[in-house]
């Protein structure tokens, strides 16, 4: 028994083994400070949200942006935003970090708005927001109260969220869609990518992961996996998005198989919501047709 118990523990790894490294505690303690909004401390450096433009391909239109977290650091610099979220997903940060980026975009949505510019804005969720209802309500509020249209908001999700609690996680989403919500899923292709999150979720649309994206022109593979998410999510109804376009030959082979939506150095960085409407009136479509 003992011998049985002793390999049945010992090795495991959890992921809360290291989260109290001093290292992460001081990221997560720095991030707090920088969220709260009655503390000035310059010390934890400033969060901000960056858009990247979304377009679809075949008429080159501008169709949204998605909302990605930045993060300066007074010290560090730029925080790398996937390590950020590792860190703050074993937290309860995590959910003020999504209150704050939720809050930011819809408020920035109804400034385009107000500013004559039209556009859908995606946003980003981890697993930890989606294991209770407050986020819905949250959302239908800070909708209401600027009066942006639920259909302007988009939530990216992964399948890794879905792992973690599926009822909770599916009951989530449920309301999020019958409010109007748009729900894409995130990074599709890696992890646990599985039919039934197709067909059971309340999905508009799957996001290829940018590692198959990036590899298509040069990686037969690549290239067929792209074309085959296109053509199953094409038969279910859903639009499909490929992220990490950075060049022409990839935009020219996405147009070829049928994608719908392209996001990626290509076109644009993600940038500072100023900076977008600048973009916007520079943009011109390439070759619309
Ligand atoms: P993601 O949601 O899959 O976002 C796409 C990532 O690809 C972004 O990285 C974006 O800057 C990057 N990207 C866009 N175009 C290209 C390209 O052409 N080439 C390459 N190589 N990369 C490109 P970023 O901004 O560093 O974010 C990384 C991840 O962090 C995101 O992946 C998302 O999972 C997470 N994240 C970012 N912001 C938020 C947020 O507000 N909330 C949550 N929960 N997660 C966020
Ligand atoms: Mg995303
Ligand atoms: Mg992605
Ligand atoms: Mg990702």
């Amino acid at each position: 028994y003992d011998a049985k118990h002793r390999r049945d523990t010992v090795v495991v790894y959890t992921p809360e083994s290291d989260h109290n490294t001093p290292e992460r505690l001081s990221l997560l303690g720095d991030l707090r400070r920088a969220l709260d909004p009655d503390l000035v401390s310059p010390a934890a450096g400033e969060i901000t949200m960056y858009y990247q433009p979304q377009i679809e391909i075949q008429t080159g239109a501008v169709v949204g942006v998605e909302a990605l977290l930045r993060w300066r650091h007074a010290k560090r610099g730029m925080v790398d935003p996937e390590e950020l979220i590792k860190v703050a997903e074993q937290s309860a940060v995590m959910r003020l970090l999504t209150r704050r980026v939720v809050d930011d975009v819809v408020e920035q949505l109804a400034k385009w708005q107000a500013a004559g510019v039209h556009l859908r804005a995606a946003v980003n969720v981890s697993i930890r927001d989606l294991h209770t209802l407050e986020i819905v309500d949250q959302i239908k509020e800070r909708l209401a109260r600027f009066e942006v249209a639920p259909e302007q908001l988009q939530l990216e999700i992964t399948e890794g969220a879905l792992m973690a609690d599926p009822r909770r996680v599916l009951a989530t989403i449920s309301e999020l869609a019958k409010l109007g919500v748009a729900i894409a899923l995130d990074d599709f292709g890696t992890g646990y990518s599985s039919m039934q999150h197709l067909r059971r979720l309340p999905l508009t649309e799957v996001k290829v992961d940018r590692s198959f994206v990036l590899g298509m022109a040069t990686d037969a593979d690549d290239h067929a996996i792209v074309r085959t998410v296109i053509d199953l999510a094409g038969a279910l109804g859903l639009r499909v998005v490929a992220e990490g376009v950075e060049d022409e030959r990839t935009w020219r082979l996405l147009r070829g198989v049928g994608c719908h939506v392209a996001q990626g150095w290509f076109y644009a960085r993600p940038m500072p919501a100023e900076e977008l409407v600048d973009w916007l009136g520079r943009y011109r479509p390439l070759n619309p047709s």
